[in-house]
Order: C-alpha cells, then structure tokens, then sequence
C-alpha cells in the first residue's frame, strides 16, 4: 500500500468474556493480510500482573514464549499462527506494565512534580504503546485487542485511550469491532440482543460506538434480529455478523469473509476492493475435515482438564493432523495416576502415541517418568516437551544406566544422581518473574538422526522456558547407554535435543517446538511424531 496514514482497528468485548476475541483478532488480521497489507497484532490485557510468566495456568492458561523471551498472553499463539508474523514483547501490555513504567518515571522525576494520575498518565503511555508499534513505520494496520468486558472498571483506562486515539488520528482511521454473545432461551425459542445492547450502551457512555458486530451464536440469526441489533446499537444491519460455532478456529476468517467483514473494513479504510487469497485455508480446512487416517495420541500432564493450560500443543497437532492427512484425537492422562503397571496398560495400551506435557514441580512426575519407560520399552513413539525430555532422561538414567536413584533435583533435591539439574545461572536466582531460560536459542543438529530428518537443516533456532537442564557431567554414562543428543546448543554447551536410534520415534527437546508451529508450516517434529504413530498402527 502506498504510504497512508497507519490504519487502528479495536476489538473489544461485549457481554462476557471468553467469547473468543484472540481468534476474532487474529481472523480479522488474517483477512487484511491476505489482501496484501501488512498487520501486527496488539494483546492489551487490563490485569495488574506484570506478565502471565507467573500466573496459573488455571486462571490463565498457557503462557506464550516469543523469541525475544518474554512470557506473554496465549493469544498472541493465535496471531503469530493466524498472520505467521513472529511476534515481540511490543506486542503485549498489561495494565501492571504500564503502571509500572510510569512510576519508574515518577521515581526517577520524569514527570517534574506534577501529581500521577489515570488521566493522562497512564493514557498516554497506553496511547504511546499502541501508536509505537509502528514506529518506525512497517504496518498498514495495528489490530489491537483489549481484554476482558466492555464495563468492567479495569477497562476503562484502555477504552478512554481509544476515545484519544480516534479523536487524534481521525474516525475514518479507526474501526472498532465489538464481540458479544447471543444467548438462545428455550423457552421463547428466541435468541436475544438486548445484552448487546446493553454492551453497546456502556461502549457509549464512554464516547465509543462499534462499526462492527461480531455475534457469537449457537444458531443462524435472524433477520429481524440483525435489523432490531442495526437499530439499537447503530450500526447498518450487514455490519452484524453471525460468528456461529465451527469445527476448527481456522474456519473463523472464512466465516468472516463469507460476509463481507475484509470489505467492511476496507471500505471504513476507504483502501481498494483487493479480493482476499483464502484459497490455501479453504484447502487446510477441507483437509482437516477429510482425513484418511485417525491416530490417538496421549497426552500425560497434570493440568489435563483445562485445555487451555496446553493451547499451542493442540494447534501443533490440528497442523500436523493436516499434514498427514490425519485426525489426532487427543486421551488426556493425568499423570499422577499412572502408578502401576495395569493402570499404565490400561491408559495407554491402545494409544498410537505418548506426548509427555511441560510442567513445573514434583507432583505427578513419577507418572511422566512411567510413560516414558512405557514408551521407551514397547516402542510406542514419543515426543517429550521440555519436562518430557527430563523425565525421559531420568527413565533412561534409572532403567537403561543402573542409576536407580536417578531423578532430576526439581523433584529430589538429595537425589545422588542428578542428571537433570539446575545451571549455576539458575541457582542464584531469587526473584519468580522473567527469570528463566527463556526465548529463543540456537541448536546444532547432528546428521543421520531422526531429529534431523525431521528439519532437513543442521542448525535451528527453538523457544525455551524452563531452569533444569540435562546434567552435563551424566552426558558420558547416557551416551555409553545409547541415548543420542541429536540437538546441542553450541554457545552454552547444553542439551536440547535427545533421541533413542534403536525405537521407531522417541523424540524429546528442552525446548517447546509447538510455539513455532503455524497452520501453514506444521513444526517438523511434531510432523514427523504423528507421521510414526501412523506407521505404527500398520506394524504388528
Ligand atoms: N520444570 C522444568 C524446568 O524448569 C521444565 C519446565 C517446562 O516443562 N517448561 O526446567
């Protein structure tokens, strides 16, 4: 696009939370970008936590790493999965970033006596946040999406920056898209507006209106429904979108384009009418609902009934599903339960693969450390992420080596056989936030080995997260026991990758591969563990 003026669009949300708004920004960005524009993405999260580095996974659910190692919000997962752009720490704010820069500027006088307040002080940096992502200028279009409820307090700062944003650089470079919910009562057999209405109202009182509805449903609204929500809420009735139920989150953006949401936008924008290159998601998502093969795959962590704690595996396997023309059906395993033998038989008897999930702590990990064995001993193909590479090196150390006390001193401090073990960077660290082995690090891969064959390169770039590393001082005894580190990080002399040759697929990596994979790049590891429990479904 010729230089014009960047191009704001806002997605908020109406109702409650939880609708979906990561998706619906990362659909929207999706749509602009295939009509040739370049977008990025914003999270703006109205918490006080300073990240979710170190929020629960139940209130939270996975943190996202990015290459530059800071812990993020999982709906940065989607951007970079939708738009396959990687993203940076400019890309998230939290309410508690901001505070905190400007009381940092407080303290160190920046702001010359004046009394600190919402208004203008912690606008202006929110409003400095948003505008700065294009500076210097690289996108066409920042997307940028508030979290939590159009009328909770928290929000108000951030809707007030917007009303700013609109009011300095013009309504017809701003376009807010506001997500709600339509509930459907049984009783009246009718799907009701008024709390978007209600939403609308609120957006209002603050001096912000939608240009846009996007409206979660569990049935097709009807006209009059679309014209009564047109009427109230202001917007002309092709403006309120159906955003129903779809199988896969992938179908969003067709969803959104199939009525005219890349054309509203555009038109707002007054950009040319470009038509959109859909075709290649159109073929994943035919793909993804037309699979000749159907694996399961075991998943063994301990957050197993909140799947959130897990998004980006679970995208990684709908991508590498698709590549091997496969559905991958996910048995969750709690781990803490795998303590006999029958049990382990019993989970995982029939599965065609064993993931061992990332975690932190002791509990359930004796259960992990079984599944590995499992898999190691019936051939069964592995893949270990992080904690699943630890656990899988303890297996190996205890039940291949003869160091029958091995474990990793995240679990038995006393442990004589600490093959996994804390670096001397880690063991000065005191404070919890952002102090892990965190971001991306180099890898050399080793020729002829299964990891190899995956990626096809010698040497690749991983995003970590974690303070354990394999012990270096057991590297010797494993290798002379027939573990292969098929992955090694050159500048700290570390291991990252392990692989055992004589075992149709057992993979591992201290690193997490399934913050790489994007729907039209599947990472080659988790590619190749689905292509091997294929394989094995066919060998006796
Ligand atoms: N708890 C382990 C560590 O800190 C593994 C972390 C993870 O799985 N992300 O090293």
């Amino acid at each position: 696009m010729a230089k014009r003026e960047t191009k704001f669009i806002f997605v908020l949300g109406g109702v409650m939370s939880g609708l979906g708004k990561g998706i619906a920004s990362a659909s929207i960005g999706y749509l602009l970008k295939k009509r040739g524009l370049a977008v990025t993405i914003l999270k703006l999260d109205p918490y006080l936590n300073v990240d979710p580095g170190t929020m629960n996974p139940y209130q939270h659910g996975e943190v996202f790493v990015l290459d530059d190692g800071s812990e993020t919000d999982l709906d940065l997962g989607h951007y970079e999965r939708f738009i396959d752009v990687n993203m940076s720490k400019a890309n998230n704010a939290t309410a508690g970033q901001v505070y905190q820069a400007v009381l940092d500027k407080e303290r160190r006088g920046d702001y010359l006596g004046q009394t600190i307040q919402v208004i203008p002080h912690i606008t202006d940096e929110l409003k400095r946040r948003i505008v700065e992502t294009n500076k210097p200028r690289r996108f066409d279009v920042v997307i940028s999406e508030v979290g939590g409820t159009v009328g909770d307090i928290e929000s108000q700062p951030f809707l007030e920056t917007i009303r700013q944003i609109r009011h300095e650089v013009g309504r017809e470079n701003c376009f807010i898209a506001l997500l709600t919910l339509l509930p459907y009562v049984d009783a009246s057999e009718e799907l009701k507006t008024k709390p978007t209405q209600h939403s609308v109202m609120k957006l209002r009182e603050i001096g912000l209106e939608p240009n846009l509805i996007l409206c979660r449903t569990s049935r097709h609204i009807p006209k009059s429904a679309k014209e009564k929500i047109s009427l109230f809420c202001n917007v002309p009735s092709s403006h309120v979108i159906e955003a129903r139920e779809v199988k896969s989150i992938y179908e969003v953006p067709l969803v959104f384009h199939q009525q005219g949401v890349g054309d509203i936008i555009a038109d707002q924008f007054q950009m040319d009418g470009v038509h959109p290159e859909i075709e290649e998601l159109e073929g994943f998502i035919h793909r993804f609902k037309n699979p000749n093969h159907k694996v399961t795959i075991a998943l063994c962590g301990k957050y197993t009934e909140l799947p959130d704690a897990y998004k980006s595996v679970l995208e990684a396997f709908v991508h590498a599903g698709v590549e091997n023309d496969a559905r991958v059906k996910i048995q969750w395993i709690n781990s803490e339960e795998l303590k006999t033998d029958d049990v382990l038989e019993e989970q995982l008897g029939g599965v065609d693969g064993i993931l061992v999930l990332p975690g932190f702590g002791n509990r359930g990990t004796e259960g992990k450390i079984s599944a590995a064995k499992y898999a190691r001993e019936k051939k069964v193909p592995y893949l270990g992420i992080c904690l699943g590479l630890q656990t899988a090196v303890v297996d190996f150390a205890r039940n291949v080596c003869g160091l029958e006390k091995a474990s990793s001193t995240e679990f038995n401090k006393r442990t004589p056989h600490p093959v996994i073990d804390l670096m001397d960077a880690q063991r000065k660290v005191k404070r919890k936030g952002a102090t892990m082995r965190l971001g991306a690090y180099n890898c050399e891969l080793q020729p002829r080995t299964k990891t190899y064959k995956a990626y096809r390169k010698k040497r690749i770039s991983e995003r970590h997260r974690h303070r354990y590393e394999v012990n270096n001082r057991y590297r010797k005894t494993l290798q002379k026991h027939g573990l292969l580190f098929s992955g090694i990080n050159p500048e700290l002399n570390l291991v990252e990758i392990i692989e055992l040759p004589d075992h149709p697929w057992f993979v591992a990596s201290q690193f997490h591969p399934e913050l790489k994979s994007r729907v039209n790049r599947a990472h080659p590891l988790f590619r190749d563990f689905v292509k091997a429990a294929i394989k094995g479904q066919n060998s006796p």
